[in-house]
């Protein structure tokens, strides 16, 4: 029977590298973790000397750490990622987490920079993405590299029990319970940030959509979704690598 802890950083594995086919991540920027379940280690995305970018992610390179980044980095020498206090430190106060993406993608970085509000403005179109908005996406302030946990400290203060948070002139991190979920979540956040810089662009203003087409909008329960669409990515991503 599959060691479920094998398969976990297969999964981390696969993240990084339909996170990076759906143009999330560029080259080598970009990482994903996975909490493993009654620990305090996780698996995380590291960089060794044969590094070929996050598109190409081995599961070699998903290594087991503990959430100060101590552990077995294995025989290639592998660096765990410079801002690995983005992942340990949310494992550490947010024990319902279980999945962690940082990445930098270029549209919610202008919205960012920007300050283009992201906010309901279409339906059905998106409905993960519509609920995002209007639950409100929390904007970090600073742009530094987060090397240090008190650097960390404060993005988790402003995403408070949010599940994701942009970061000006930096990216953003994401956060679900299983990779499924938070692999799902970091796209639909990027067809939100995608469609809110289209729309600016165009000069023209976007009004809400109605709160009587919000109230027709079921919440149809993300997990089945979650899992539907991650398998069409996965099926997606070998369709690609055949090629
Ligand atoms: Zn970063």
């Amino acid at each position: 029977m599959a060691d479920p802890i094998e398969e976990l950083r297969e999964k981390v594995a696969l993240s990084c590298r339909i996170l990076a086919m759906e143009g999330l991540v560029e080259g080598i920027l970009g990482h994903v973790s996975a909490r493993i379940p009654d620990s305090q280690e996780m698996w995380i995305r590291c960089r060794s000397q044969k590094e070929q970018g996050v598109r190409y992610t081995s599961v070699d390179a998903i290594r087991r750490v503990n959430f100060d980044g101590k552990g077995a980095l294995g025989k290639e020498e592998y660096q765990a990622p410079n801002e690995l206090p983005i992942h340990g430190e949310i494992y550490k106060k947010r024990p319902e987490v279980g999945c962690v993406i940082h990445a930098h993608p270029r549209e919610a970085l202008i919205c960012g920079i920007a300050d283009l509000e992201l906010r309901p403005i279409f339906g059905a179109f998106n409905m993960p993405a519509m609920r995002m908005a209007l639950e409100g996406v929390p904007v970090f302030p600073r742009s530094f590299l987060i090397t240090r946990p008190e650097l960390a400290a404060p993005m988790i203060d402003i995403m408070g029990d949010k599940r994701l948070c942009l970061m000006k002139g930096h990216g953003i991190t994401v956060t679900g319970k299983s990779v499924e979920e938070a692999t799902v979540r970091a796209l639909n956040f990027d067809t939100l940030a995608r469609t809110t810089l289209q729309v600016a662009q165009t000069g023209r203003k976007a009004p809400d959509i109605a709160p009587e087409d919000i109230a027709e909008l079921p919440d149809i329960g993300s997990t089945f979704n979650d899992l539907w669409v991650w398998r069409y990515y996965v099926k997606k991503l070998q369709e690609e690598d055949r090629r």
